[in-house]
Formats: C-alpha cells, sequence, structure tokens
C-alpha cells in the first residue's frame, strides 16, 4: 500500500510566533499598568458622576432652565467619558487574557510580533505599524 511521504515537518514554521518570556512579560505588565491608570480614571468619572447626581437633586429647585440644562450635558458627557473607559478597560483585560493564552500581539496581516511599546499605548491594536500605514494608504 502506497503511504503519503509529505508528512514532514518543518522545524522552522512557528519561529515567528515565539517571544521570549522575557518580551511576555514586559507586555504583561505594560498592560497591566495601563488597566490600572484606566481603572483609577474610571474611578474618579464616577465620583464625579456622582457628584452631579447629588447636585442635581440636591439644588434642581432652585435652578433655571439654563443651569438644568448645563448640568444634564455634563452628566451626559460624564457618562459618555465612563462608558469609554469602562469599554477600554475591557479591551485590555482580553489583550491579557489572549496574552496568556499566547495568541496576542502578533499582526493579523503579516504575522510579525507588534513592538512591546505599540501594545502598551494601544492594547486593541491587530496591525503592526507598517500594515496599520498600509491599511490606512488604501
Ligand atoms: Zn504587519
Amino acid at each position: 500500500m502506497a503511504k503519503a511521504t509529505g508528512t514532514r515537518t518543518t522545524a522552522t514554521g512557528d519561529a515567528k510566533r515565539t517571544r521570549s518570556a522575557a518580551e511576555t512579560e514586559k507586555i504583561r505588565v505594560a498592560l497591566v499598568e495601563r488597566r490600572d491608570e484606566l481603572q483609577d480614571e474610571y474611578d474618579t468619572s464616577i465620583s464625579e458622576l456622582t457628584e452631579l447626581q447629588r447636585d442635581r437633586f440636591a439644588d434642581s429647585a432652585g435652578d433655571d432652565q439654563a443651569d438644568t440644562g448645563t448640568k444634564t450635558f455634563e452628566r451626559e458627557q460624564e457618562i459618555t467619558l465612563a462608558n469609554n473607559l469602562l469599554e477600554r478597560i475591557t479591551q485590555v483585560e482580553r489583550a491579557i487574557d489572549r496574552l496568556s493564552a499566547g495568541n496576542y500581539g502578533w499582526c493579523e496581516r503579516c504575522g510579525n510580533a507588534i513592538p512591546v511599546e505599540r501594545l502598551a499605548a494601544f492594547p486593541s491594536a491587530t496591525l503592526c505599524v507598517s500594515c496599520k500605514q498600509l491599511e490606512e494608504r488604501r
């Protein structure tokens, strides 16, 4: 019976997709720092929101229409900001999970490693800088 012979495995196949443990650790630290920063901003935003909410109930009786309008606007902006921060926190946390699973930080287009600095600044980055530039030029 004839057997297929093309089963030889190449040792270099996955070479691109290896990052040193030290580098993975560096990315993890950067991501965790980023998450903590965002968490702080989020907490601040929430306490400001609570403040605005309290103001609203405390002295809305004496407010004229314009005051109420401004406060509503401020509150809406604060809510948008808080939601935004929460979204970014979730992104960073997903990134940390994917990093643990070993499938984070690789360019989706060329498969090269995305630099640590870029990942720290944009945890949701899925392309390396040159691929991103190519993408934007189209
Ligand atoms: Zn790339």
